[in-house]
């Protein structure tokens, strides 16, 4: 348990429900959401509002990021009263965005000189993760800083790795998103196969959920795929945006991902057809269609 407080910007999906697992661990929570009136929620678990990002870099020493993309942290961090208009020595900012890991560091080496550490710790584990306090977290950063980080990280996640310099957290989450989507393609193209050669598609899910294709897509995701049903969990739009910082660090690094390419291409078609907003378990709909299903 900890009094002391922590600041908070971005009190989206992720956000909100992560600055709540502060407030519960007892920290003294200073939030700030662009859109006014978002997250009601955590009045009564004491948090107070602050106006501008840099009013919330007033009054805290270390301060939590979750917005949407790369220019989004860029607004909040260097923006007309963002976070450097209100900073002072000694600060840490975390970034658990899911943004580029060139940018992570641009971003450092800017708020460096005011004497400002960044630490990226982009979180994998989804909407219940954020709920539950179990995110997977990735940190890249100075060892001191991320020491520093890890117990309001530890109050939002349950396995918290320092994986290198600053951006190293971003550049595992990209890893993450490629594994990702090649997981979800695979498990789509079984599930239709399955559908089409007439199988008890639900018992073969229970069947190979023993063997080497069981994974956490199988389990939680196969069942969307069958019922050709896509409830939110993680936005076909937020999975398009993190290929895209991942193909931009292959091309960066020489590696070519025919496989996230493809997934990437499949979305941009979902997003065109109106699915932005749909699970990302609807990668489905496009092998189903493809395949003459309904989809
Ligand atoms: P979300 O529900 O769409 O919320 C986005 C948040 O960012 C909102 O608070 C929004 O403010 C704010 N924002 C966007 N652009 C901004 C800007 N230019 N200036 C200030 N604030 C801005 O998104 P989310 O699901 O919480 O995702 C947040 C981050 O976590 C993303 O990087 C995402 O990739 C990552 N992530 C998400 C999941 C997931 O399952 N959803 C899982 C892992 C990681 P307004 O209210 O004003 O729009």
């Amino acid at each position: 348990m900890s009094d002391e407080r922590v600041g908070f910007l971005g009190l989206g999906t992720m956000g909100a429900a992560m600055a709540a697992n502060l407030a519960r661990a007892g920290f003294a929570v200073t939030a700030w959401n662009r859109t006014r009136g978002r997250a009601s929620e955590l009045d009564s678990l004491g948090v107070t509002r602050a106006a501008t990002p840099a009013d919330v870099a007033r009054a805290v020493d270390r301060l939590v990021i979750c917005v949407s993309d790369t220019p989004d942290v860029e607004a909040v961090l260097f923006g007309a009263e963002g976070v450097a208009a209100g900073a002072r020595e000694g600060q840490l900012v975390i970034d658990c965005s899911t943004i580029s890991p060139s940018a992570t560091r641009d971003f450092a080496e800017r708020l460096a000189p005011a004497g400002v550490d960044l630490v990226d710790a982009p979180v994998s584990g989804g909407s219940e993760g954020a709920q539950k306090a179990t995110l997977t977290i990735f940190c890249g950063g100075d060892a001191s800083a991320v020491e520093r980080a890890t117990p309001i990280l530890a109050a939002m996640g349950k396995t918290i790795t320092h994986v290198g310099r600053s951006g190293s957290g971003q550049a595992v989450k990209a890893v993450n998103q490629v594994i990702l989507a090649g997981t979800y393609l695979g498990v789509a193209e079984g599930i239709v196969l399955a559908l089409k050669a007439g199988l008890d598609v639900e018992q073969v899910v229970a069947a190979l959920g023993g063997g080497a294709a069981q994974s956490w897509v199988l389990a939680n995701r196969s069942g969307r795929m069958i019922a050709n049903d896509y409830p939110l969990g993680f936005k076909v739009a937020l999975h398009r945006k993190d290929l895209a910082i991942a193909l931009e660090l292959a091309r960066e690094m020489g590696a070519e991902l025919p496989v996230a390419e493809l997934a990437a291409d499949f979305e941009n078609d979902l997003v065109a057809d109106g699915h932005a907003d749909d699970d990302m378990s609807a990668l489905a709909r496009i092998i189903r269609k493809r395949s003459g299903l309904p989809g």
